[in-house]
């Protein structure tokens, strides 16, 4: 079993001995404390908490802590036998699947844990099919395998049963429950025996297989150079001549099946009794691909042209900035994934996103409790910039020799707001503070005040996410606060072309106002607000152009029904007249407002409301509840896909019928439905559901 070696060697670690993986698994199943246990045998984290005391070192946010669930990643490095271990933390929560998906877009393999007493349980599906999409190889770790009804076996077939996924034993337990005390490696067909008494910092004796287990892992190791060979031909030819290959070459033919992500090599263990960690560890760096084993990044150059970025220090810097936290003691942290090149102290590099240059003054690699300056980030390497001022999450920073844009991580725009108020003048003022600091760490949320009510808004992409949010402002920042109940971002816009008139003129006495306006109201669909100036022959002087544009932007806002925000909407100023003492910009202001109030009686208004395309995916027992429940939320059904036994529904819904989707989901499925939501378009509301927006929006 692998060594670990002094954690300051780290930077000298060549590329081909990175590996860059997540831990995934739904909660409770034990990501914590193998996370935990990996940081232990590196010898990174020799204090080990539980989850009960609170103590952990990846989970060091209070929130999480409070919940019991990891929201926000960290990333963390530690070595193990000569190899680099960088470990991003992933969220377990399904409502969180930005966070988990910018997570994924930066690993190359994955470790999901599984509760050996449950197997494959309804949320490890969503983890799954997650990875899945990004196509990230993954090892299973069967763990707690000390629990007391821990069934491995049962665990393992339960990949190919729920998930429809291909997988291999690679090292069986030992006793199970309270007797489980070692562990067989199928591939080495050697034994590992543990502590008798659970000590983490007793290492594992190697032994013969015991007596009573030679058949077990007969059977097992026939079977995994059986699986193997199906992706390998040279395997195949031997083991159809009955000739034993090699453990080099059978290692080597089982690391590629994992790289491809048609096979899952199966492991077993119990994080918290210490125990099949460092085995694990071994077939992380042995089976799971390191930067160069994966496909170069693309992008896209000035022009539009693909570029591909190689894991090599040789070709120009390019990175992307994945995740932004703020660390109490240093600042502002950029985690960022080098795709290719060198990113140094000292230098200055080109966020491209943004059009600006951003200076590298210091960089660190983060381990779980404590930070490591270094002077340089190699390609392949994942660490974080300090202090950068214009990045956010998603951004690509680059060599300004090549401007590479890399396919930024994909974040639904905020549909759904909350109304927020402070306690008192000292906790609003502290209440902006820390929402811009939570928006700059999570750039699906949003803060801004509501110009005609003067409220603070909050808004997101989901329930849980401003919940978890607004504790966090409660608790972390200290500050006062009550919410008000979520509500659906609705807009407005006209249906019909209509020429009106706008007057402004107050001539009594004194000095007056005089503005007259003249415009053609025309639906825009899809092109948003435009304004065109055909004012000829001088009708209205030419400063007073602009105000008129801004009174009809400044109208829009205040909407044309319900006092929702209006949109696509074409404005031309066709004609006017002015007065050559009594006009002024405020009175062309006046009179663009006045005639876009005119517009909203003629121009037919309607008010839209957004539509979510929700993927929706269901083990096939419960497709036609799903369908139905979809259509009487008027939603449209619009595709269908087989995903292993289970069903991809792709659907377009309103937003507002789906507040609370997840628990009723879960009800349908027997809580094996998983979903994701993003907001997709705006769409006309039916008169009735009209009716209803506004009697409320009156009451
Ligand atoms: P996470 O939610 O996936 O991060 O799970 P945690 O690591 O927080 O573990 C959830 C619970 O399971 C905690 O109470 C742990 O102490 C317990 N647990 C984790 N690993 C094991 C294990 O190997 N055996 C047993 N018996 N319990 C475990």
């Amino acid at each position: 079993m692998a060594e670990t070696h002094d954690a300051e060697q780290i930077q000298s670690i060549p590329l081909d001995k990175v590996r860059n993986i997540g831990i995934m698994a739904h909660i409770d199943a034990g990501k914590t404390t193998t996370t935990e246990q990996i940081l232990y045998y590196t010898g990174e984290n020799y204090k080990i908490g539980t989850t009960k005391d609170g103590t952990l070192a990846m989970d060091f946010m209070k929130q999480e802590q409070e919940r019991g669930i990891t929201i926000q990643s960290a990333a963390t490095v530690c070595e193990w036998g000569g190899y680099r271990i960088n470990v991003i933390d992933t969220p377990g929560h399904v409502d969180f699947t930005a966070e988990v998906e910018r997570s994924l877009r930066v690993l190359d393999g994955a470790v999901t844990v599984l509760d050996g007493k449950n197997g494959v349980e309804p949320q490890t599906e969503t983890v799954w099919r997650q990875a899945e999409k990004y196509k990230i190889p993954r090892l299973v770790f069967v763990n707690k395998l000390d629990a007391v009804g821990a069934d491995f076996e049962m665990s393992a077939k339960s990949i190919k049963q729920k998930l429809g996924a291909e997988y291999v034993v690679i090292t069986y337990p030992i006793g199970l429950g309270k007797e489980f005390n070692g562990i067989i490696d199928l591939v080495k067909m050697i034994a590992w025996k543990f502590d008798d008494q659970n000590r983490a910092e007793i290492p594992p004796v190697k032994i013969d297989i015991p007596e009573d287990y030679k058949d077990v892992a007969a059977k097992y190791h026939e079977e995994l150079l059986e699986k193997v060979s199906n992706y390998d031909d040279d395997l195949m030819m031997k083991v159809l001549n009955g000739e034993e290959p090699s453990v080099e070459e059978l290692t080597a033919a089982l690391r590629k099946a994992t790289i491809t992500g048609e096979l899952h090599p199966v492991l077993a263990g119990s994080a918290y009794k210490h125990k099949g960690i460092q085995n694990l560890l071994d077939y992380v760096v042995a089976l799971l691909p390191s930067p160069l084993d994966v496909p170069p990044e693309k992008g896209k150059d000035k022009n539009g042209n693909e570029v591909l970025c190689h894991a090599s220090n040789d070709e120009p810097l390019c990175s992307l900035a994945f995740k932004i936290t703020t660390d109490p003691f240093i600042g502002k942290l950029t985690f960022v994934r080098i795709y290719s090149g060198v990113m140094k102290t000292g230098t200055y590099v080109r966020n491209v996103n943004k059009g600006v240059n951003e200076r590298i003054s210091r960089l660190v690699l983060m381990h779980a409790d404590k930070r490591q300056d270094v002077e340089e980030l190699h390609a392949g390497e994942i660490g974080a910039v300090v202090g950068l001022k214009a990045t956010s999450t998603g951004n690509s920073l680059c060599d300004e020799s090549r401007e590479v844009t890399l396919e930024s991580i994909q974040f639904s725009d905020p549909v759904i707001s909350e109304a927020i108020e402070a306690a008192s003048k000292a906790d609003q003022e502290k209440m902006a503070i820390a929402l811009m600091k939570l928006c700059e760490e999570d750039p699906t949320f949003h803060f801004y005040t509501n110009q005609e009510t003067g409220q603070s808004i909050i808004a997101g992409v989901g329930e849980l996410q401003l919940d978890v949010n607004v504790t966090r402002l409660r608790d972390d920042f200290g500050v006062k606060c009550t919410v008000g109940a979520p509500q659906v971002a609705y807009r407005e816009t006209i249906r019909k072309t209509a020429e009106v008139e706008g007057r402004y003129i107050k001539q009594s006495g004194g000095h007056g106002q005089y503005g007259v306006v003249d415009i053609r109201f025309e639906p825009n669909p899809g092109k948003g607000y435009e304004f065109v100036d055909a004012v000829v022959g001088g009708a209205i002087p030419k400063e007073f152009i602009k105000p008129t544009d801004d009174g009809l932007r400044d109208a829009m806002t205040r909407g044309l029904i319900a006092g929702y925000p209006a949109i696509d909407i074409k404005a031309t100023l066709f004609d006017g007249s002015y007065h050559d003492v009594d006009s002024s910009e405020a009175a062309y202001k006046m009179a663009a407002g006045l005639a876009f109030k005119e517009a909203a009686a003629k121009c037919d208004p309607v008010i839209l409301e957004p539509i979510v395309h929700a993927e929706i995916t269901t083990p096939n027992d419960y497709l036609g509840t799903v369908l139905g429940d979809i259509s009487s939320r008027r939603g449209v059904t619009d595709g269908m896909e087989a995903h292993g036994n289970a069903q991809v529904v792709s659907a377009f819904v309103p937003l507002a019928n789906m507040f609370g989707y997840i628990s009723d989901l879960r009800a349908m499925t027997q809580g094996r439905g998983i979903y994701q939501m993003t907001f997709d378009h705006y769409q006309e509301v039916p008169k009735t559901v009209q009716d209803e927006i506004v009697k409320k929006r009156n009451s």
